[in-house]
């Protein structure tokens, strides 16, 4: 929060009035208003224009048609929880490295209440996924999101906490390298796991897929294409990686996988499965885990992220 936090609370837990929570991505903006029992009252999706002006009209944008759908004046919102890519400094709300939404930094929680009158609190968009994930699909305990999408990042709750860590960076586990004489990632090192087990990995791999090589991989390997068929198992197997790294550093009790990848198909989801397996087989440490065992998948148009930033908006 950047303001003074008036949300009101309540010792039950439950929202004491409705928030809206919003999800800014590359190229859409997703928006909605929980109510106070945790339920999803409007939603509203609308394209993301790049650069800062443009993300901030579309931001106050979706607060208006959220307050007229719902029959409410913008001010009847006790807050407004942001998710958004990149490095995400809560405490002041202040946003940095949002290349694909075109912003190098900004004042964003302070800007977006310029423009509302409400406070607002913002969050990496993951972390937020992975609160909206817990509330969703009603997880508890210790539970690990694994974003599969253009980039590769976790995000963390722990028995109903979130875990950002003292920078936000927590999670950032795209960014372990695991080949030195690997590709270079844009953060600077060589090998990262991200450069494998991503969308930006598979345009990578297979240049032929074109900008949206998830839509159309699975065609193309059925079809014979070779190189697809290499993308997709260094995808899989980078993926596993990832959920390992997961694995020894949170033991999670459940692993729920989301991003846009997750949807590519089944050789996606039961490939990732399968090599757990493998791995699983030949090592009884890393077999004590189960990890293939507790994966889940976030169910498709699930608005994870804007419930998850909707939740966060209360503390
Ligand atoms: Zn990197």
């Amino acid at each position: 929060m950047t303001s003074t936090d008036h949300t009101p609370t309540s010792t039950t837990g439950t929202l004491a009035e409705a928030q809206i929570g919003m999800d800014i991505g590359g190229t859409k903006t997703a928006g909605l208003v929980l109510d106070r029992d945790g339920r999803i009252e409007a939603e509203v999706t609308v394209r993301t224009p790049s650069g800062i002006d443009g993300v901030l009209d579309t931001a106050a944008q979706v607060v208006a048609t959220l307050a007229e759908r719902t029959g409410r004046t913008v001010q009847d919102f006790a807050s407004i929880g942001v998710g958004v890519p990149g490095q995400v400094d809560r405490a002041k709300g202040y946003l940095r490295y949002a290349y694909n939404i075109g912003i190098e930094q900004i004042d964003l929680a302070a800007q977006i209440e310029k423009r509302t009158g409400i406070p607002v609190s913002i969050d990496n968009d993951v972390t937020a996924a992975a609160i909206g994930a817990v509330h969703l699909m009603q997880l508890g305990g210790t539970v690990a999101y694994l974003n599969l999408g253009t980039g590769l990042a976790a995000g963390y709750v722990v028995d109903g906490l979130p875990i950002r860590g003292e920078t936000g960076v927590a999670g950032e586990i795209g960014h372990l390298p695991i080949d030195s004489l690997g590709r270079p990632c844009p953060c600077g090192q060589f090998g990262c796991l991200e450069t494998v087990a991503s969308g930006s990995g598979l345009k990578t791999y297979w240049p032929a897929g074109g900008d949206h090589p998830g839509r159309v991989l699975l065609s193309a390997i059925a079809a014979g294409d070779a190189d697809a068929q290499f993308a997709l198992d260094h995808l899989v197997e980078g993926a596993a990686s990832a959920i390992r790294v997961l694995g020894f550093t949170l033991d999670p009790g459940t692993l729920v996988i989301g991003g846009g990848l997750r949807l590519v198909g089944d050789p996606v989801i039961e490939g990732i499965r399968s090599t757990l397996r493998r791995w699983e087989a030949e090592s009884p440490f890393f077999a004590q885990l189960h990890m293939s065992e507790r994966i889940q998948v976030l169910p498709e148009d699930s608005p994870a992220a804007a419930v998850g930033a909707a939740i966060a908006s209360r503390s």
